[in-house]
């Protein structure tokens, strides 16, 4: 009898944590294990505003998928999905097309825009090394056309629209990269004006007061300028234009306005909210038991609030160990699929360097406890996905 074909669709934090898991949980001659990525590499998505700013190479972010898989175990693809054929159980590459018995979806989101006017064609965002790259490049691009040209303000005015934590931490780092960047190209810093916008009427809506309070005069207090209740209602080639009908004009515009599941898995003719599907509580997509969705494209109730968990790398990570064992029990025979339990273990958001805030059980971090605490959980990432290995290769390791 041929073996089961399981594909996993996506290589991020859900999709690898899924593929380590059934290598685990499974063995050789149990199922065929395929996994594909658009790249030869993971990347760790909750480090790319890092990137983008330039505080940390991007090199740092990546890890090569044979580096992490054992290849003798997983099958890797290096290809785009374009289409999930979800009654057909076939999903079409850019160059090819795969099989499956069963599916994980793990191909993480998209940039929520809201349908604002212009924010998809001039604005960047934050989503992956080549998107960051890019970032990177353009702002030190724009500080160095700045004495050039006239010295036009725009250049270097960056605007980030959205104070959730991508926004936040994003910012954070460009408070340390600004100051680099006007050495290198002889701009005094006060011209420089980063501005973080926010609809809501505080950053990081919903978060623990003390702390945002501690992240605004921190960030205040090394340059960052907050509009909070300012609704972005249009962005276009000079800048943003804000829901009282004021511009800003800058040269670099990045949204943090929010996430939504990947587009192909809307596509592909699911139920979604905002792209997410909601999930079984054994992660299946409904109607659909040969199906599994992980990551951002899975949305799951918290019940105490009766609202969605926030999409994030904690959650994709867990629940790939429940994927892993319900596909066990499917795969040898029997059993009750186990329900997925979120266990939260507490956010933490960076500030820069050495500056952080979070919440960690009924602990409240702030500054370099914060910020170690940050990397803590980073390295623990890495030592899930390769061992200390991985962690000596890819961790950070220098805590204060
Ligand atoms: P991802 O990790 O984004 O992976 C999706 C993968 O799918 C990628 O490898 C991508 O290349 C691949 N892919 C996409 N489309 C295709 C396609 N068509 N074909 C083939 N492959 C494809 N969460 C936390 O818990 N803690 C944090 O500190 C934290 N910090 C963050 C900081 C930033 C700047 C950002 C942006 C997010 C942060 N998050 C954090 C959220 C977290 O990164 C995401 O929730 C997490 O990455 C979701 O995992 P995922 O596997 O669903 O998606
Ligand atoms: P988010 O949805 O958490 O925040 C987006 C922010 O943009 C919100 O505060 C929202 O009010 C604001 N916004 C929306 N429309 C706007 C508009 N028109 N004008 C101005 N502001 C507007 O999204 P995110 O920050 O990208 O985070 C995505 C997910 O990743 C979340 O689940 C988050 O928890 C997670 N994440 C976690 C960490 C961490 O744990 N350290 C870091 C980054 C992201």
């Amino acid at each position: 009898m041929s073996k089961p074909k399981i594909l996993i669709i996506g290589g991020g934090y859900g999709g690898m944590m899924s593929a380590v898991r059934l290598g685990k949980e499974l063995g050789t001659n149990d199922a065929e294990i395929t996994l594909v990525n658009k790249h030869n590499y993971h990347y760790q998505t909750t480090w790319l505003h890092e990137n983008a700013a330039g505080t940390l190479h991007h090199d740092r972010t990546r890890i090569m998928i044979d580096d992490a898989l054992n290849l003798n175990r997983v099958n890797f693809v290096q290809d785009t999905v374009v289409e999930i054929k979800k009654d057909e159980k076939r999903v079409i590459l850019e160059n090819g097309e795969l099989t499956y018995d069963y599916l994980i979806i793990a191909l993480g989101s998209d940039p929520e825009t809201f349908g604002i006017p212009g924010l998809k064609e001039h604005a960047y965002s934050i989503r992956s090394i080549n998107s960051v790259r890019e970032i990177r490049e353009h702002i030190d691009y724009c500080f160095a056309r700045y004495n050039n040209e006239g010295q036009k303000q725009d250049l270097i005015n960056i605007i980030v629209g959205g104070a959730g934590f991508t926004g936040i931490e994003f910012v954070g780092e460009l408070a340390d990269r600004v100051p680099e960047l006007c050495k290198e190209y002889d701009i005094p810093r006060e011209k420089v004006r980063v501005i973080n916008i926010e609809a809501a009427p505080n950053v990081l809506p919903g978060f623990d007061e003390e702390l945002v309070e501690y992240a605004i005069n921190n960030l205040e207090r090394r340059g960052i300028e907050f509009l909070v209740n300012t609704p972005i209602k249009e962005c276009n080639e000079d800048g943003v234009i804000l829901a009282s009908g004021e511009e800003i004009k800058a040269a670099t515009v990045v949204w943090t306005g929010g996430v939504r599941g990947n587009h192909l898995v809307e596509e592909a003719g699911f139920e979604t909210m905002r792209g997410r599907v909601k999930v079984e509580k054994d992660l299946r997509m409904p109607g659909y038991d040969y199906i599994f969705v992980v990551g951002d494209c899975a949305l799951i109730i918290n019940e105490e609030i009766n609202r969605p968990y926030p999409p994030t790398a904690q959650i994709a990570i867990q629940q790939a160990y429940t994927l892993g064992r319900n596909m066990k029990t499917l795969i040898k025979g029997g059993g009750q699929l186990e329900e997925f339990t979120f266990h939260n273990k507490g956010t933490v958001a960076s500030l820069g360097k050495g500056e952080a805030i979070g919440v960690v059980g009924n602990k409240k971090l702030f500054g370099t406890s914060a910020s170690a605490m940050k990397k803590v959980i980073d390295n623990r990432y890495l030592f899930l996905l390769g061992g200390v290995p991985m962690v000596l290769k890819k961790g950070k390791l220098k805590l204060f």
